[in-house]
């Protein structure tokens, strides 16, 4: 009865409520919010927590979801595989130091993780061998002032410490490249490049002109380059137990993802385009290495796809990088450095994550892009 009776009632003043509406709507004025109908409260009221839910959800929830990554589990290393995974620089790898990461690739190369590898070792090899290790880096528009300055202290202090190192500076302002006083054995070219006008163009346009600089005094003078993003810093020792014929950078942020998730282009007009059987990994472009050989036939690759893909009018989702990751699908790595090697604090900390050797910036794009 009384359920009823509130029933009706509801009825009546909603019934009432959608009169005095129309009315109103008659006369061409808007409905004030106190003076809905019940339901229609109700309803406001629902979406405004739903947005709110989500907006608090996107704010801080995501972050609380994204450190529950960590227990997708990466693989383990088949015991068969492990003696295989020994070269001139690391020796043999002692997998049993992280039994709770992956530390080779289904091709057999060794994923290198802090605890696994003797720096020692790796570095008297490289003195043995009289390397000389290139380090390339761009810094085009405001990049320069943000960030060349303590990318290059940064690697004087922690790049290849002890070993000849060559830095390969390219920027459309040489004479804005701030003076250093380098450590014995060191050195830096400043070459010049055109700005372009999107920074897109920027970062794709690395490709061709480190093709260029691996086939000319850069190749020369260099046995193994590694290349990099200037908008990070180094913040602990990046030696020698890092080289190979081809060095790819586990990506911080999709290392734990499954396969079908990775962000490739997936657009099969593209050069880049990889399929959903297919990739490996997710590499970062903002490191990647090798010998001069084999970085000739990787940028040339890249800035092939990319030439293509222009002819057709289109371009790949994350840029160089998904060229990048197209090429090391084809041409597997012959070493992969764990995301300690190239590490985003924003991620938040984590126990597999022990000495990250390089630190991205915070990301401040309206200050550097166009
Ligand atoms: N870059 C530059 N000037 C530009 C755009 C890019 O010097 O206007 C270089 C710089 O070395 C930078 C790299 O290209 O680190 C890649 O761009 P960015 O770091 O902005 O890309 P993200 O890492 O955010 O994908
Ligand atoms: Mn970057």
């Amino acid at each position: 009865m009384a359920l009823g009776a509130e029933w009706g009632l509801r009825w009546l003043r909603s019934h009432g409520g959608y009169r005095k509406q129309e009315g109103q709507r008659q006369r061409g004025q808007g409905t004030p919010i106190w003076a809905l109908p019940r339901a229609k409260k109700r309803l406001l009221w629902q979406l405004l927590l739903t947005a709110f839910g989500f907006l608090g959800l996107y704010l801080y929830g995501l972050r609380s979801l994204r450190s529950l990554e960590v227990f997708i589990p990466m693989g383990i290393c088949p015991r068969a595989t492990m003696p295989l995974l020994r070269d001139n620089f690391t020796g043999v790898l002692q997998h049993w130091a992280r039994p709770e990461v992956l530390t080779c690739t289904s091709w057999a190369a060794p994923i290198i993780w802090d605890g696994t590898f003797d720096p020692q070792i790796a570095e008297q090899e490289a003195r043995r061998q009289n390397l000389t290790i290139g380090l390339t880096v761009f810094a085009v528009g405001r990049y320069l002032e943000k960030y060349l300055e303590h990318f290059l202290d940064s690697a004087e202090q922690h790049f290849m410490v002890g070993q000849s190192v060559v830095y390969y500076v390219f920027t459309d302002r040489p004479e804005a490249v701030p003076y250093m006083t380098l450590g014995q054995g060191r050195v830096l070219r400043v070459e010049r490049v055109q700005q372009e006008n999107r920074w897109q163009d920027v970062s794709m346009a690395r490709m061709r002109t480190l093709h260029e600089a691996l086939g000319g005094q850069l190749g020369q003078e260099a046995d193994y380059v590694f290349c990099l993003d200037v908008d990070q810093h180094f913040t602990s020792n990046f030696g020698p137990e890092t080289l190979a014929d081809l060095v790819a950078q586990l990506h911080a942020w999709h290392y734990h993802w499954p396969r079908w998730l990775l962000p490739y282009e997936r657009d099969k007009r593209s050069a880049a385009a990889l399929s959903f059987g297919e990739g490996d990994f997710y590499y970062h472009a903002a490191l990647f290495g090798g010998s001069v050989a084999a970085l000739r036939k990787l940028t040339a690759h890249c800035a092939l796809g990319q030439q293509l893909d222009r002819e057709r009018g289109v371009e790949a989702i994350w840029h160089d990088e998904s060229h990048l990751n197209k090429f090391f699908w084809l041409y597997k790595p012959t070493k992969v450095l764990s995301p300690e090697f190239c590490w985003d604090l924003k991620i938040g900390w984590r126990t597999e994550i022990h000495t990250p050797r390089l630190l991205w910036e915070p990301k401040e794009y309206t200050l550097v892009r166009n």
